[in-house]
């Protein structure tokens, strides 16, 4: 059979009709950010946030008929209110609410070098692909690498009304930390309070934009600065990062139940650097004992999030400041990283609790 391509899927798109009346899918601007890969398929369905109801029904139905062109294998329709007011946002869980904010999860492992940041900054793009508008604060102030890893130098600049800094950006991405404000070698000798107040200052003293969903790149491990930080900050929910190794599992529980004592969703657990996949032989190769975050999950009833193959292609992006999301959007690694951030959505917008529901992004 033969593979199915992106023209494949805008052909069935062209024959669907825009709700308004006014032309198709394609034509009206509804179906956009179509990604075709491996048989698995991805756009959005931008909706007016007062047709949210009917667009889910249209919604449904298309799914079903991009499902049904031979050689799909999956297809993930999220549908975005990109122009929707600012709506009751679910109270918080704890901590005020940083205005303009929807939803802030952290993104944290139980043990540094485990890819924790390249997870994060992946993995806010995908949320930007998936339609959302999208912060990254850089709570890692013993090592900040967002800097580097989205490729921005220079100083954030004063705000308007001189008491807030404008967040930097990048990739239609908001992006503070610590790293662009003081030397590294300042912010390594942090401790405690400290810590918990510069991030504070990160969080609320920038003048953040209407965002959908904050992601904050925890300090990997479970002491003191990281505890207070997660009791402290308002967030939806925490995304863990192991690699499959049983000791970093080990962290990874230590992680889990940190977030667990202090009453913070653990919305699930993100594999990383879960097989290499040989450059020359083509073959897969699992260095580590593979699927132990998998089977860990299930043990602990914690949803698991899915896996990211060690490739040095994903350690070069991120040297160069390029991460893959942005820079190849229709690539393997924007694929995984979009369906992540799709339960991961689902999860903190969609009540759906801590349950993931993979295939719908609904705004409500
Ligand atoms: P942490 O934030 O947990 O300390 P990083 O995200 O900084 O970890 O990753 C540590 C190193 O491993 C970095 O050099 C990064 O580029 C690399 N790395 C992370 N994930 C992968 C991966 N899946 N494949 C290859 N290299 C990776």
């Amino acid at each position: 059979m033969a593979a199915v391509t992106k023209e494949d899927v805008l052909q069935v798109l062209k024959r669907i009709a825009a709700p308004d009346g006014r032309g198709n899918l394609v034509s009206s601007g509804i179906a956009t950010d179509v990604v075709v890969n491996a048989g698995r398929v991805m756009f959005s369905l931008q909706a007016e946030p007062s047709h949210l109801k009917t667009m889910e029904q249209l919604r449904a139905v298309v799914e079903k008929q991009v499902a049904a062109i031979p050689g799909v294998e999956r297809a993930l329709v999220s549908l975005t209110a990109e122009r929707a007011p600012q709506p009751a946002a679910k109270p918080p869980p704890r901590g005020n609410a940083v205005p303009g904010v929807r939803h802030i999860v952290a993104v944290a492992s139980g043990k540094g070098g485990v890819g924790k940041s390249t997870t994060a900054v992946n993995l806010a793009l995908a949320f930007k692909a998936n339609g959302l508008r999208v912060a990254v604060l850089d709570a890692d102030v013993y090592g900040p690498s967002m800097p580097t890893l989205f490729g921005i130098s220079g100083k954030p600049r004063a705000g308007t009304d001189g008491k807030t800094l404008e967040p930097m950006r990048r990739f239609g991405v908001e992006v503070m930390s610590i790293g662009f404000l003081v030397p590294e070698e300042t912010a390594m000798i942090w401790r405690g309070p400290m810590v918990m107040s510069a991030i504070n200052q990160l969080l609320r003293e920038v003048s953040w934009g209407e965002t959908d969903i904050m992601i904050v790149d925890m300090p990997p491990g479970t002491g003191d600065a990281q505890l207070t930080l997660a009791q402290q900050t308002p967030l939806s929910g925490a995304v863990i990062v192991s690699t499959p190794q049983d000791l970093a599992l080990i962290d990874a529980r230590r992680g889990i139940s940190m977030f667990q004592k202090v009453n913070v969703p653990v919305l699930g657990i993100v594999e990383n650097m879960s097989y290499f996949t040989c450059t020359k032989c083509g073959e897969r190769h699992d260095i580590f004992a593979h699927g132990g975050a998998r089977a860990e999950s299930a043990r602990l009833g914690v949803p698991f999030l899915g896996e990211i193959p060690l490739d040095i292609k994903l350690r070069q992006h991120s040297d160069e400041g390029e991460p893959l999301v942005a820079t190849e959007p229709e690539g393997t690694y924007a694929i995984l990283y979009r369906e992540i951030a799709a339960q991961v959505w689902a999860a903190v917008s969609g009540g759906a609790g801590t349950r993931p529901s993979p295939k719908i992004v609904v705004e409500t």
